[in-house]
This record gives structure tokens, C-alpha cells and sequence, in this order.
């Protein structure tokens, strides 16, 4: 069976304009065993059709150009009806107007099965109905935050502990360092990751405390691995409210004292929307953090909209480009794109380059020729707890030796 029974049941509304587009996107899916198909080439009269009683219609295949109604304005009224069917985007026209009519249709929380090129071919059809594919994709909803005073009492009894993943050299495999990665250990709920607290903790005040808790580990992490001989760095991610906090400079110096560790070896990681919040602040703190030798890396590279002429002047040591753009980006070239433009910026910058979310080897392979220097994600290693590095590090070294 080449289609998922689910959708042999299925009634199919096919909008086209072009009656030649309906009449064999009908027949190839007839060959498919779906029996139950409309055509419709009056964008406006479909959708009517479909106000007036959204339940019959199981999947509906649309496509973006039309005279009378472009598909953009055809998701906008689907989500307002809350549509429950499955959507199949067409065109016949550049494919990152396709892709960001998906990613629009999915953002409006429509389940969105794919979006195909024209002229339509069966196995592409075959591809977003068959069996393999997966589960129709829905934005899920975020998780639920919990609630100021849970975190407070987290942080009184010592619940949040750091996670720690590694960063390797895409030229040797060597590790390079961690970034630290906040985990909250909860009596009841498990381990509980940063979405559901972090948003909360900086809205009531707590933020500065939890920052303060993880740079302590993450500072005593750095000391063994200086003890020890080892040129490793530890990176920490750091939140506005933390990073414009005018104590914050002499409180980091202050906990790497105590903690006997250089500051030479941390890196904090603060996001690119962040920077941009207030220029003049992030100079200020950012230059003070430079001149104790703290490296700053601007986290979540190319989701920020900043320019060349906003990030010259400012004394950053790393960027690390957003996993949104990583991941598949050989398969995407949009995507690509982005990656290409980052790592640009990273040299003009004279800066070190990151890429987080390698999650294959695909993802190494692109981010490797593209000349970036330092990997981070899943396929090296997922972020851990201190005491398993050392063990993953032989994995890792076993890894790396049989595939290059
Ligand atoms: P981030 O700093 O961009 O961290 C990277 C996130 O990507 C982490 O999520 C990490 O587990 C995840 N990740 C790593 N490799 C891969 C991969 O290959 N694929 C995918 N899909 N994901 C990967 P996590 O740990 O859930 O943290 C989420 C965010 O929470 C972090 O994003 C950071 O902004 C924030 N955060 C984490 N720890 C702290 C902290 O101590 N303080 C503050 N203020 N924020 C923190
Ligand atoms: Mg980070
Ligand atoms: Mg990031």
C-alpha cells in the first residue's frame, strides 16, 4: 500500500485554477486508491464551500496563485475557522515562497502535511500520504511554566543542577569546551527543562539568583579542568536581566575568585535579540566583561536582525549560529543561505564561529565545508551531567577515528 488508510477515506478538495492542474493531480490520486475528490477552480467559491461546512473535508490541496484568492489569504481564513482537515500547499512558483507559505500555514497551528512544487509528481504525493510519513505536524504548544513560587522553593532546596555539552573542533574533533545548561531536578515532575522556569525566574526577580547558582558550577567545573591541565572553556547562558544588572561584572568576578577559576576560561552566552535591547548597555557590559578576559558569544545567531554596523563596535568573541538555521541546512537552501551569510559575519567579525544543533552527520558535513569552526548538538552529544563527560569523551574520540 503506497497511502496511509487513513486518508483513502478521506473527501479531497482540490483548488486550482487551472482545470489541466485538477483534472492530474485527480487522476494521480485516483491511482492512489482516494476516491472521494472535488475539484474546484474558483479559489473564492471553495472556500465558501468550506465556511459554510468545514467537517466534510478531510484534505485539501491548494494552490498559492490563484486570480481571484492567493493561498496566503486562503490559510488566514482556514486557521480563523479553526480548520481540523489536512492542508496540501502547491506552486508552480519559487520554492521559498512554498516554504514560507508552510511555515506560515503551521504557525496558525494548521495541520499542514506538506507543500509540493508543480508540476506535481506521484511519488511526491506518494511522499506527504504514505505510511512513512509523520505524524501531521502541529506547533505544539509550549509547555506550561511553573509558577513563581515552585522556582523559589527550587532554589532554596537546590534543585537546579547544570547539564553540560560539549563543543568540538570541527578540524580535529577535540573537545573544546561545554556550554552549561540548566536543569531543574523536580520531586515529582523529573527533570524539567529550561522553558518551563527560566521565563518565570526572570519575570519574578529570581533570575539573578539562579544565574548566580549555575555560574558557581559551572566556575568549579572550569577550576578542575584547570587544575587538571586542561584548556577547556565553560560557557554560560546569560539573561538580560542579569547581563544589564550594573553589579553583574564584579559579581562574576567575585564567584570566579571564590571559585579559584580564571575568568580567562568562562564564555557567556547572551542571545542576539538581547544584545539588541539596549545598545549603549551592551557596550558598557559587554566591554567590561572583555577587559577581565571573559569571552561573550552572541547565542541564537540570525534570529536577531542584526546588522554588520550594529555588532562592529562591539566586543564579542563568539557567534554561535541558531540551530533553526543548522540543522538541514544542506537540504534547505534558505537555509543554507543563512548559515553561509553567519559564518561570513564570524570572519569579517574576526570572531569564533559556533554552530549548535549539528544533529547528523549531514549537518557536520555542511557546517564543515562551509569553514565553521566549532560543532555543537545531538550528534556529538547530547548535554550531560559533569560526571559522564569523561566517558563520553572516549565515545566520542571512538566515534570520530572511524569516520574521518
Ligand atoms: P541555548 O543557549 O540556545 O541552548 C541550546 C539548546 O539547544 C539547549 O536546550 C540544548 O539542549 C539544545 N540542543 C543542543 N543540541 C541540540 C540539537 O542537536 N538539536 C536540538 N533540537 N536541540 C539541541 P535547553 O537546554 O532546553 O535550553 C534552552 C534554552 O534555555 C537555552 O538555549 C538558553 O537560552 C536557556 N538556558 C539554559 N540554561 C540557562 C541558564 O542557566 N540561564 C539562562 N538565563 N538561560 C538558560
Ligand atoms: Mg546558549
Ligand atoms: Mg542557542
Amino acid at each position: 500500500m503506497t497511502v496511509a488508510a487513513p486518508y483513502l477515506a478521506r473527501k479531497v478538495l482540490l483548488i486550482d485554477d487551472e482545470p489541466f492542474v485538477l483534472d492530474v493531480l485527480a487522476r494521480q490520486l485516483a491511482s492512489l486508491g482516494l476516491s472521494d475528490i472535488c475539484k474546484r477552480t474558483d479559489g473564492r467559491q471553495a472556500w465558501a464551500e468550506i465556511e459554510n461546512d468545514p467537517a466534510p473535508f478531510g484534505l485539501v490541496f491548494c494552490d498559492l496563485q490563484m486570480p481571484d484568492m492567493d493561498g496566503i489569504e486562503f490559510i488566514r481564513n482556514l486557521a480563523r475557522i479553526e480548520f481540523a482537515g489536512e492542508l496540501i500547499l502547491m506552486s508552480g512558483t519559487d520554492e521559498r515562497i512554498l516554504e514560507t507559505a508552510e511555515r506560515l500555514a503551521l504557525a496558525r497551528s494548521l495541520n499542514v502535511l506538506g507543500a509540493i512544487s508543480k508540476p506535481i509528481r506521484l511519488q511526491q504525493l506518494q511522499r506527504v500520504l504514505g505510511p512513512a510519513s509523520p505524524e501531521p505536524s502541529r506547533v505544539s504548544p509550549a509547555a506550561e511554566p511553573f509558577p513563581a513560587q515552585e522556582v523559589e522553593r527550587a532554589l532554596k532546596n537546590a534543585e537546579f543542577i547544570n547539564y553540560y555539552q560539549p563543543k568540538v573542533s570541527f578540524a580535529n574533533g577535540d573537545l573544546v569546551g561545554v556550554e552549561t545548561l540548566v536543569r531543574w531536578n523536580h520531586p515529582s515532575a523529573g527533570l524539567v527543562f529550561p522553558d518551563r522556569f527560566i521565563a518565570t525566574a526572570e519575570q519574578h526577580g529570581l533570575i539573578d539568583e539562579l544565574t548566580s547558582i549555575v555560574l558557581a558550577d559551572a566556575l568549579q567545573l572550569a577550576r578542575a579542568w584547570q587544575e587538571a591541565g586542561r584548556n577547556l572553556h565553560v560557557a554560560v547562558n546569560v539573561s538580560a536581566a542579569s547581563l544589564f544588572n550594573l553589579a553583574f561584572v564584579d559579581q562574576v568576578a567575585e564567584a570566579a575568585a571564590r571559585a579559584g577559576a580564571r575568568l580567562g576560561w568562562l564564555v557567556l552566552e547572551v542571545t542576539e535579540s538581547t544584545l539588541m535591547l539596549d545598545p549603549i548597555a551592551t557596550v558598557d557590559v559587554l566591554t567590561r566583561l572583555r577587559l577581565r578576559e571573559v569571552g561573550v558569544s552572541i547565542d541564537d545567531f540570525g534570529t536577531g536582525h542584526s546588522s554588520l554596523a550594529n555588532l562592529r563596535d562591539l566586543p564579542f568573541s563568539e557567534l554561535k549560529i541558531d540551530r533553526g538555521f543548522v540543522h538541514d541546512a544542506d537540504k534547505d537552501t534558505t537555509r543554507g543561505g543563512i548559515v553561509l551569510g553567519c559564518l561570513d559575519m564570524a570572519e569579517q567579525l574576526g570572531i569564533h564561529s559556533v554552530a549548535e544543533g549539528i544533529e547528523n552527520r549531514d549537518d557536520w558535513d555542511f557546517l564543515n565545508a562551509a569553514g565553521c569552526e566549532i560543532a555543537q548538538g545531538y550528534y556529538i552529544g547530547r548535554p550531560m551531567a559533569a560526571n559522564l563527560l569523561d566517558a563520553w569523551q572516549q565515545e566520542w574520540r571512538i566515534q570520530w577515528q572511524s569516520s574521518n
